[in-house]
């Protein structure tokens, strides 16, 4: 963006958009030069377990890894910051959080020490204006982020900055908000959704917790769906989830961990492709469905 538009930008733009001075943007085009157009991923991320088991499901996070060309920053949109407005971690050093109870000490002990980014936060409430987005130091990296980061940049040598979720807001409005995102790709970016499409945690068969790709007849008939509208590009469907009968209503009893794929499709370029990976059910009634956009 050229000056000329940023300062017109900044008359059309709301009070906490113009707390940026020239010399910010200056920064932030140092920061991220102009790179080869980055992949979109959206992981599903199952139990924070994974974060320290080597299974088929941490081998395809390894695998899509390797895939990627080197980020110079990554923005997560994580199933497990859910807030009233958005919200951009900005800190300097984010905290690993341990948001969730239950689970061996061990996996309390996990740190993911990976920089912050407040450049990045910054360049993201710049490419979602006119939207309001707050740049917040009290978060940190949640499980969703750092159970599947650590996998693909183990030596947490890369900033990661989180993008919460308006839960406010409809399917169709973070769907958006993912098309305006789609500027940082350019960036060198890595932009990536951390949900689970199929996950209700009411109905998990802890008894079939191992049982290779298995789901209620529900969740087989949702899966279905949600592969055929992926595969096609039919999006309007999935952004209007919530009419799509009993099955899928039965997949998404709450939004939370489905909302961040809205963002990774929006996201998606004219000729590019959805590629499916780790690609089952599991425990009944939550799907590990992960994808690449590129
Ligand atoms: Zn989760």
């Amino acid at each position: 963006m050229d000056r000329k538009k940023f300062i017109k930008l900044l008359a059309a733009a709301p009070l906490s958009f113009s707390l940026m001075s020239l010399t910010d943007l200056d920064n932030l085009s140092r920061s991220f030069p102009k790179s080869e157009r980055m992949p979109v991923v959206f992981f599903g991320h199952g139990s924070p377990m994974n974060a320290l088991e080597e299974n088929e499901f941490v081998q395809g996070f390894h695998e899509i890894g390797k895939s990627l060309p080197r980020p110079n920053a990554i923005l997560c949109i994580s199933a497990h910051w859910y807030t009233k407005g958005t919200k951009v971690t900005a800190m300097e050093m984010p905290r690993t959080i341990h948001d969730f109870g239950g689970f061996p000490q061990e996996l309390f002990d996990v740190e993911y020490p990976a920089p912050g980014s407040p450049d990045l936060a910054k360049k993201t409430q710049l490419v979602l204006t006119p939207e309001l987005v707050e740049l917040d130091e009290k978060w940190g990296l949640d499980h969703g982020t750092w159970s599947v980061v650590k996998h693909l940049y183990p030596q947490a040598d890369i900033p990661v900055v989180q993008l919460s979720i308006d839960y406010t807001k409809p399917a169709s409005y973070h769907f958006e908000l993912g098309r305006r995102l789609s500027a940082l790709r350019d960036k060198g970016v890595l932009v990536m959704g951390s949900g689970n499409i199929i996950h209700n945690l009411g109905k998990v068969d802890f008894a079939n917790m191992h049982r290779d790709n298995y789901g209620y007849d529900w969740a087989i008939e949702a899966h279905a769906l949600f592969n055929k509208w992926l595969l096609t590009g039919d999006y309007q469907p999935l952004i209007n989830y919530e009419y799509q009968g009993a099955a899928v209503q039965l997949a998404i009893p709450s939004p939370d961990h489905f909302l961040p794929l809205m963002y990774t499709l929006g996201m998606q370029k004219k000729g590019e492709s959805v590629q499916l990976f780790n690609d089952k059910l599991m425990a009944g009634s939550l799907s590990m469905t992960s994808l690449k956009i590129s």
